[in-house]
């Protein structure tokens, strides 16, 4: 068969630049993608596609499907931005591009264009081919601290497809093969009873008092639980400016992580005792209200292989001379502004062939290699709404250099890269290497069906939603 995907991307290659642009432009974050996700609808349904708007009752999100029967493919696309990170493209300083406004600083941009590109190649080569198989792009917005993938599996949207595929812009090339941890994110509001400071603070109440007791309580708690757990909060409501009101609300966001969702619920019942104990030493009163949660990432290695095979045959992007000189400068900014050169990969892989070649990549700028496949059982700590995904259906994930090598996530960096050549670059070679797979799994329905006997194997208790009934996605507040 003669069907060139190299060929096929480069006809999209200038309708995908544009797409990764404006939505790095659109900037907009968890839940109100609107014109992202409508600039991808309108890319998808002009190459053929039919269009499932408004899915699991979410305005952004969307399933574009082609093809009949099975096996049924999909391909992962976020397209959702941070809040403060606005960020001129293409420079080596931190300079805003809007006061305030948001910036891509996941690289989300690129994720969403390059995911849309491999699922339109996947179409073309079903059409000349007329093979049986379906080839559907899910639209997933609120990733960032919204886990939209979640709220979507709880609707049953991955139930049913044979294999998902995801990636990520990073800044190496490699298979995700780690989990990442099970998080829960909840609101402690505690609501007091406003009074004089000074005159009368006999008769108040401070639920800020509340929030910092139970803030000491649970610090005093990191000590006793397993320490791969994580746990951050953040005083979204401090009660006020004014020192001479006894505070009568406060609120206080927990984020609690850990490898498994048991782990997490284990603590989360041990923080809420804690929050009763501070409203109790305080008299005040605690509301406790869920804001969203998600599952660890089970990685498919049957999946994993695949996609591993598929980097080597297109090998890493072909970036030139240009490209290092702007990645070297992106690069000497680390130390300067607190960012740094991350050795993430370094720290949770123990393999002496990985190691020797993830330290010798880093003598460039950019990764131009493919790292080996090392299927681990260990956590990184992170967490992904994808985590979900997989829960419910055989899934596989790779990062795809796209920025400098120890560009930190979520900083100005990575916004500055997204619109660059580098951003380019890798996302077209990411397209490639999905658009591959998807083609190599509707031709290999063996692969497919082991995959499947693998995850019934991993995933043998099934899925349940971390979600409570009731809770609804939110945007950034
Ligand atoms: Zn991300």
């Amino acid at each position: 068969m003669n069907f060139d995907v190299k060929k096929h991307l480069n006809e999209q290659k200038k309708q995908l630049i544009d797409l990764n642009d404006k939505i790095w432009e659109y900037a907009e974050t968890r839940f109100e993608e609107y014109k992202s996700a409508k600039i991808l609808k309108s890319y998808l349904a002009d190459n053929g596609f039919a269009i499932e708007d408004n899915t699991a009752d979410i305005e952004t999100a969307f399933v574009a499907s082609y093809g009949k029967g099975r096996p049924v493919i999909a391909i992962l696309a976020e397209y959702d931005a941070l809040s403060g990170l606005s960020q001129k493209g293409g420079i080596t300083e931190r300079e805003a591009l809007v006061d305030d406004g948001n910036g891509h600083g996941c690289g989300h941009n690129i994720f969403g264009s390059a995911s849309a590109g491999a699922a339109v190649v996947v179409k073309k080569w079903l059409e000349s081919t007329g093979r049986e198989g379906t080839i559907q792009l899910i639209g997933c917005p609120g990733e960032e601290g919204g886990s939209g993938k979640t709220f979507m599996a709880k609707k049953g949207v991955f139930s049913n497809l044979d294999s998902a595929l995801a990636w990520h812009p990073t800044s190496v090339n490699m298979v995700i093969s780690v989990s990442t941890l099970a998080n829960y994110q909840v609101y402690f509001r505690f609501k007091g009873i406003a009074s004089h400071a000074a005159t009368s603070p006999h008769l108040g109440r401070s639920a800020l008092d509340a929030v910092e007791l139970m803030n000491v309580g649970v610090n005093y708690l990191r000590e006793h639980i397993i320490p791969e757990a994580r746990v951050h909060y953040a005083v979204t409501n401090t009660g006020g400016n004014s020192p001479n009101v006894v505070q009568s609300n406060a609120t206080v966001l927990y984020l609690i992580r850990a490898p498994k969702m048991h782990q997490v619920e284990d603590i989360y019942r041990r923080i809420c005792k804690i929050a009763q104990g501070a409203a109790m030493m305080t008299e005040t009163e605690v509301e406790i209200i869920f804001d969203k949660g998600c599952s660890n990432y089970l990685p498919n290695r049957e999946l994993g292989k695949v996609l591993y095979n598929n980097m080597v045959k297109a090998g890493a992007p072909e970036f030139d001379q240009n490209d290092m000189d702007f990645a070297q400068a992106i690069r000497e900014t680390f130390s300067k502004s607190g960012g740094g050169s991350e050795e993430l990969l370094t720290t949770f892989v123990d393999s002496k062939e990985f190691l020797k070649l993830a330290k010798e990549i880093q003598k460039k700028p950019l990764c131009c290699a493919v790292l080996p496949y090392v299927a681990l059982n260990t956590t990184m700590p992170a967490s992904t709404d994808v985590g979900d995904v997989s829960c419910n259906v055989p899934t596989a994930q790779f990062g795809m250099s796209c920025c400098a090598i120890g560009t930190p996530i979520h900083s100005w960096q990575m916004v500055s890269q997204g619109v660059t050549s580098l951003a380019h670059k890798g996302m077209l070679k990411a397209a490639e290497v999905l658009a591959i797979t998807g083609i190599d799994l509707i031709q290999h329905p063996e692969v497919v069906k082991r995959a499947r006997e693998e995850f019934e194997e991993v995933n043998a208790s099934g899925y349940v939603c971390p979600i409570p009934d009731g809770v609804e996605p939110l945007p950034v507040k």
